[in-house]
């Protein structure tokens, strides 16, 4: 018999000041005290909340050890995984942007353990996602895990973190235009299994950002919960797809293929808003409506202000459609020539 299996996180908690609740939400959740809790975080600024955090679950009667990792590699996890041979968790905690808690939800997956997601930034739908990504000698690649077994998002937390991070974020929520259409396209010329519900979901939280793109750039704290809830929805449309079909078509083939021919320390979803605008275009769809979101946002909207040269957008725009081959999407099978590149670039402002 044929079925399809959905993971999706039991609880989640978004509100003000509760990152030092984490302890007693383990309780609640089921776990007993005296187990032994693994907690990652970053070895900076989100070093302070990962202490938070231990010091959460030691309150509460929990075995509590922090670990800091600086990246999301092959090497690290297999240091985190020689962490928890020694310290035997119950329970592994992500407490982070982005690495930690990849690194949480894959070393939790690989050693058949819950994890918990304590995002200190919205930068990307990772935070509630079941796919981590991993940096190995061929750049970074996503991997499907799982997906954490409760997200606890303290808003003032995330308020806090630096505004091009929480701008980053939406950028990726808004690429979910095209990922949908992209995953339409695939189902109707390819039989590709299509979800309307997960669709929907992923639209939906696309459609909460754009409508809402002033009162975010702004940077008020209302919009911060907007956000936030809307990378979790994101989270669920692939939880519940059983892929990152929902959320991740071309415009995330040109972000990807982006990393691979430039230096760029532009955000994941800075370059995923930048490809959105054009692979927008190439579907006939508001590619003006989408880039002025952006703008309002106050995200990048052009190859300059991705720190990219124009040879080096048109060159990730050739290269896209290799990244994943298995993906179909608007750029089809070969992809888009060199001179459709420079014109589509043009014609969307991205490069002069
Ligand atoms: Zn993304």
């Amino acid at each position: 018999m044929k079925f399809h299996a959905i993971h999706l996180p039991r609880f989640v908690l978004v509100g003000e000041d509760i990152v030092d609740s984490v302890g007693r939400v383990c309780l609640d959740l089921g776990f007993a005290k005296g187990s032994t809790v693994l907690v990652l975080s970053g070895n900076t600024s989100t070093r302070y909340f990962g202490d938070v955090v231990r010091k959460s679950l030691a309150e509460v009667g929990f075995n509590a050890f922090l670990d800091t990792v600086e990246e999301s590699s092959s090497s690290l996890l297999e240091r985190v995984l020689d962490v928890a041979k020694e310290t035997k968790p119950n329970l592994i905690i992500g407490v982070g942007g982005g690495k930690a808690i990849d690194l949480a939800k894959l070393a939790s997956f690989k050693l058949n353990l819950q994890f918990i997601s304590v995002p200190t930034s919205a930068s990307h739908d990772g935070i509630a996602s079941p796919r981590a990504s991993l940096m190995n000698e061929r750049g970074a690649l996503s991997e499907l895990a799982h997906p954490p077994i409760a997200i606890i998002a303290d808003v003032n937390v995330i308020y806090s973190a630096p505004r091009r991070l929480l701008v980053s974020g939406c950028g990726d929520i808004l690429g979910k235009f095209t990922a949908v259409r992209d995953w339409r396209l695939a189902h109707k010329l390819r039989g590709e299994y299509y979800g309307e519900y997960s669709a929907s979901l992923a639209l939906l939280a696309a459609k909460m950002v754009k409508k809402d793109a002033e009162m975010i750039g702004r940077h008020r704290k209302e919009s911060v919960r907007t956000v936030i809830e809307a990378l979790i929805s994101c989270g669920y449309a692939m939880s519940i797809a059983g892929s990152s079909r929902p959320c991740s078509g071309s415009e995330h083939l040109f972000s990807h293929a982006l990393s691979r021919v430039s230096k760029t320390r532009a955000l994941h979803g800075e370059k995923v808003g930048v490809g959105s605008i054009m692979m927008m275009y190439l579907h006939g769809g508001d590619w003006k409506g989408l880039r002025s979101a952006l703008k309002v946002l106050g995200a990048p909207t052009t190859a300059k202000e991705l720190g990219v040269t124009a040879e080096e957008v048109i060159e990730a725009l050739t290269l896209a459609h290799t990244i994943r081959p298995e993906r179909y999407t608007i750029l089809g099978d070969k992809g888009i020539s060199q001179k459709a590149a420079e014109e589509l670039a043009i014609a969307t402002g991205v490069i002069d």
